[in-house]
């Protein structure tokens, strides 16, 4: 496992509430975080079938385009009662002409777990691959889940994404209303950085 022994990070990230997350998660380790946005990068065709394969596009894009080393996560909602999906089309689900839409995404998930006519509870997970990448082309590859299930109606305002939609295994609250910090300690992408720290930043 190669360590990362730079001072700057850049995160292949243009989601502003991954990068936040991913910037509070980093913290503690003094590493200068930098978005993808803030390079002026653009977004990588994500034409891969799996998480670890998008994640490698983008992650591996941004350090060859600058030379730092780079961190993208994938991630996305795997919803039982649909076979897993969204799945890697998480956000696909999302898009609108107008960008990016996720009460018209939950709405579609909901509205599909209702057509397919199995039961309550809707069990689901949040998924996420981490891919570090270096320059020279070495890589290393981080998997987080979190078990839960689909709540609706939804309910919150914190987070991003599908957030308020999902309710995590042992609690009572949705992501959309806890904490940042509660949330990022018992996240699908805690559970993966947990795994990156330990490898690489240890
Ligand atoms: P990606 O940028 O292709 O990895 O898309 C991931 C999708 O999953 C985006 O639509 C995110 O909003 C959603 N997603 C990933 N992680 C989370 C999360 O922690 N909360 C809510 N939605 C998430």
């Amino acid at each position: 496992m190669r360590k990362f022994t730079d001072d700057r990070l850049l995160v292949a990230t243009h989601n502003a509430g991954k990068l936040d997350e991913i910037r509070a998660l980093l913290a503690p380790y003094g590493v200068d975080v930098v978005g993808a946005a803030a390079m002026g990068l653009q977004e990588p065709a994500e034409t891969e079938t799996s998480f670890v394969g998008n994640a490698r596009i983008k992650a591996h894009a941004a350090a060859q385009a600058t030379g730092l080393p780079a961190l993208s996560d994938d991630s996305g909602i795997a919803i039982d009662a649909l076979d897993g999906a969204p799945g890697v089309y998480t956000a696909d689900w999302a898009e609108t002409e107008t960008g990016r839409d996720f009460g018209k995404a939950m709405s579609r998930a909901h509205e599909a777990l209702l057509a397919s006519k199995e039961p309550q509870p809707w069990t689901a997970r949040f998924c996420c691959t981490l891919v570090l990448a270096w320059p020279d082309g070495h890589d290393e590859v981080f998997e987080g889940t979190v078990e839960g299930w689909v709540v609706w109606p939804i309910r919150g305002a914190e987070g991003h994404g599908y957030d308020p939609m999902f309710q995590p295994l042992g609690h009572d609250l949705t992501f959309a209303e806890m904490s940042p910090a509660k949330k990022n300690r018992i996240s699908h992408r805690a559970d993966a950085f947990g795994k990156l720290v330990a490898g690489c930043f240890g």
